[in-house]
């Protein structure tokens, strides 16, 4: 046995691979239980972001995906990522099948949120699914203001919340390109609806989305 071999051995000892969606241990060469393989949805879910911003996503926001997606966001440094990025590509493939991305990026959070959590999963997941479509990975937006969580708001005031709270880092054009903005989960579409927009005022030629999960209205 190689040193490589005894090495990921070891790791995969002490940090197990395990299932993104349930997080039972699986082995290292595959990213899902056989069980949630069978139960992972065969459709791609169409939504639109406020402002009309076409979006694909993978998963609906429902059992056990939801508390899929709440471990990822919230419990540590994201387990399942490359599970969850494969899913996310799979759902921006199918939706916008025929369009060329310049580039990714993804809905950012404040200094302040990050530093508190330790890491965007947002952004997280939008540079696995870059490195899995061979695309550059752009944190072109930045978030400059804080907000109440979307989560606690109904649909006019997760609007007037995010209103104004974005906008396009100094060292970055967007002009011409047509990215592919990423997020984990799409319940109103308000959030990526303000973050293509100010992209598009920016002078991007297109914005699509593409996301983890959606809320089933
Ligand atoms: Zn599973």
């Amino acid at each position: 046995m190689n040193r490589k071999k005894i090495l990921t051995g070891l790791v995969s000892v002490f940090f197990p691979q395990r299932c993104a969606c349930c997080n039972r241990v699986i082995v290292p060469s595959v990213l899902f239980c056989a069980d949630c393989m069978k139960e992972l949805p065969q459709t791609v879910y169409e939504r639109a972001a406020v402002g009309g911003f076409l979006c694909g996503a993978a998963l609906p926001y429902a059992e056990p995906y939801s508390t899929a997606l709440k471990r990822f966001k919230f419990h540590s440094k994201p387990g399942g990522l490359q599970g969850f990025a494969c899913l996310t590509v799979k759902a921006a493939r199918e939706r916008f099948e025929d369009k060329h991305f310049d580039a990714v990026t993804c809905v950012p959070m404040t200094r302040f949120a990050v530093f508190k959590r330790g890491y965007n999963q947002s952004e997280e997941l939008a540079r696995a699914c870059a490195k899995l479509m061979e695309l550059p990975f752009e944190p072109v937006l930045e978030k400059y203001k804080s907000t109440a969580p979307q989560r606690t708001l109904n649909r006019s005031q997760r609007m007037k919340n995010v209103r104004g709270v974005f906008r396009i880092r100094k060292s970055y054009s967007v002009a011409g390109k047509r990215y592919l903005l990423i997020d984990d989960v799409i319940t109103t579409g308000s959030t990526l609806g303000e973050c293509a927009g100010v992209l598009k005022a920016g002078g991007c030629s297109e914005v699509c989305c593409a996301v983890l999960c959606t809320t089933l209205e």
